[in-house]
């Protein structure tokens, strides 16, 4: 299971399914298995039968995806180590959606290689990103794309 969450619009992803919160309410739910301070939920979420809980600890602050039965009973839990935010999904989606030919014909392997690097979160080196840029104009008065990374 590859579980994804958004702190910031408190959506969860599991195995690149998006589930919007049911409830935001929060609850005291547990003990954290790093630091055994307090962990409260921060968002609720319908997962098949049952419910994932999103919960943070008060002191080491590490998210935990929590999984109940609809008796609440526990299932099990697992560290949340994977964050996104839907920008980035969006930039994603269109980057993908671009024919990579139209890319190439634009950008060069490092410049695409560092947008795709932006847009997924992972490092990437600014000063090709800053010549991609350079070209977006160019890029949509060619092929009519707009890219916004
Ligand atoms: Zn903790």
């Amino acid at each position: 299971m590859e579980i994804r969450y958004d702190i910031e619009k408190n959506i969860i992803q599991v195995d690149s399914v998006e589930i919007d919160p049911q409830s935001l309410d929060k609850n005291f739910i547990g003990v954290c298995s790093n630091c055994n301070s307090d962990v409260s939920s921060l968002s609720y979420h319908a997962y098949e039968k049952g419910t994932i809980v999103a919960g943070k600890c008060s002191l080491c602050d590490t998210i935990f995806a929590i999984r109940y039965d609809t008796d609440w009973n526990w299932q099990g839990e697992e560290p949340i180590t994977q964050f996104f935010d839907i920008k980035n999904c969006n930039d994603l989606k269109v980057l993908d959606g671009i024919d990579k030919k139209k890319l190439s014909t634009v950008f060069t392997p490092a410049e695409t290689g560092a947008m795709y690097a932006k847009v997924r979160g992972e490092k990437y080196v600014r000063q090709y990103l800053y010549r991609a840029r350079k070209k977006y104009a160019d890029f949509e008065e060619l092929f009519g794309i707009n890219i916004n990374i």
